[in-house]
């Protein structure tokens, strides 16, 4: 491995899946739903390659149906404009999005500023573009931004802010005065945004306020987005990024030499899906709403400190006042052995574990009879 990645060995989550797996305890750990996507979705996959669509290589910046069909829940959601033909690029997955973009838009030695804990796949997309990360801590309780120390913390080789809201993992939304600082700060010093908005549909208190839509922010604002979370769908690995055409066409420059193109049948089922009706996406968020109380009234009823999101469908929670210590990573390790449930240490999303040691994340894309569980089995803890 080159040294610049020595750091990245197996990601957490496959890790903590792997010991879910070895264990059979519930997987609290790794975001992914246990229950699939809408079944006309799936369907309309499986029809794609009965018919002959897709199967051979669909066109590098994704089939026009989806290109149009981003734009089209662009504007009907976030009253976003976009070119399909030229602002519109498709990807495997937002991960892909994010490490594309970063090798598109990071020279070696440029500084990117991140929100932290970070998303495990910013370090290491930073990282494989030689970039160096700057990190704007959020603390809590709240994780709200610092935004003063957001504006110390731009120098003259700041070349882009990557930002997630609703942030994972702590659950954080940006408010309306928050996002129109940072847009004032990105004009202010002429920086790039990419925001992952992958869990755009999952705001339960406040509301996604896309960057974009800021002033001065469309010609320097890289959006993401992904079906994985909002039609739980995460192995079918289609996102998407948006943004104007000297951006998008940034980004798939470096695609083509990635992936090439994003697999094909999958593309016109999603297509379909970013067409479903506003009642789709609303049913969607409530369910996640109740899923959300349930497991973090349990955890506090458990004994955890609560940290209950805003947004995302992750809790970060604080386990000091169950008595137990306060390393969150050791926690996790023991957990699938003392009572059967897998949550992740949130101190892999820190540059220096220490600052989120006693945090641990549950997860709770999970069926309720699964969370419920879950909660009894936690309950044995203290
Ligand atoms: N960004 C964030 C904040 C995530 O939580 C995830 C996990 N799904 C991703 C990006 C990756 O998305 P995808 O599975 O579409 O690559
Ligand atoms: N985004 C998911 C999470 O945060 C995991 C995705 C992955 O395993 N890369 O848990």
């Amino acid at each position: 491995l080159a040294p610049r990645l020595a750091a990245f060995g197996t990601t957490v989550f496959a890790e903590m899946s792997a010991l879910a797996a070895r264990t059979g305890a519930i997987n609290l750990g790794q975001g992914f739903p246990d229950t699939d996507g809408p079944e006309e979705v799936r369907e309309a996959a499986v029809r794609a390659i009965r018919e002959g669509r897709g199967n051979q290589y669909p066109p590098g910046p994704g089939i026009p149906e989806l290109r149009e069909a981003v734009a089209a829940h662009q504007h009907r959601f976030h009253g976003i404009t976009l070119d399909p033909g030229t602002e519109v690029l498709v990807t495997a997955g937002a991960t892909e999005a994010i490490a594309a973009t970063l090798l598109a838009l990071v020279e070696p030695g440029d500084e990117v500023i991140a929100f932290e804990p970070y998303y495990d796949s910013y370090a290491a997309g930073i990282a494989l573009a030689g970039g160096h990360r700057v990190p704007l801590t959020l603390r809590a309780p709240g994780f709200r931004p610092d935004l003063d120390r957001l504006a110390a913390l731009i120098t003259p080789r700041t070349r882009l802010l990557l930002l997630n809201s609703p942030h994972n993992p702590t659950g954080m939304v940006l408010t309306r005065e928050e996002a129109t600082e940072i847009a004032r700060l990105a004009v202010a010093h002429d920086l790039l945004v990419v925001t992952d908005e992958v869990y755009e549909h999952l705001v339960y208190e406040g509301e996604h306020l896309p960057l974009a839509t800021f002033p001065g922010m469309r010609e320097r604002t890289v959006s993401i987005s992904s079906s994985g979370k909002t039609f739980s769908l995460t192995g079918w690995k289609v996102g998407w990024v948006t943004g104007s055409a000297a951006l998008v066409s940034a980004v798939r420059t470096v695609k083509q030499y990635l992936t090439f193109v994003s697999a094909g049948p999958f593309q016109y089922a999603v297509a379909e899906a970013l067409r479903l009706p506003d009642a789709y996406f609303d049913d969607f968020r409530e369910d996640l709403r109740r899923k959300r109380d349930l497991l973090c009234d349990g955890l506090a009823e458990a004994g955890f400190a609560v940290h209950r999101p805003q947004g995302t469908y992750f809790v970060t929670t604080d386990i000091t006042p169950l008595g137990l210590g306060d390393d969150g990573t050791k926690f996790c390790l023991a957990l699938p052995e003392r009572c059967g449930v897998v949550a992740v240490p949130n101190a892999v999303f820190y540059d220096d574990p220490d600052a989120g040691r006693p945090l641990v994340r549950f997860a709770f894309c999970k069926r309720e009879d699964v969370l419920r569980e879950a909660v009894d089995r936690l309950k044995r803890l203290a």
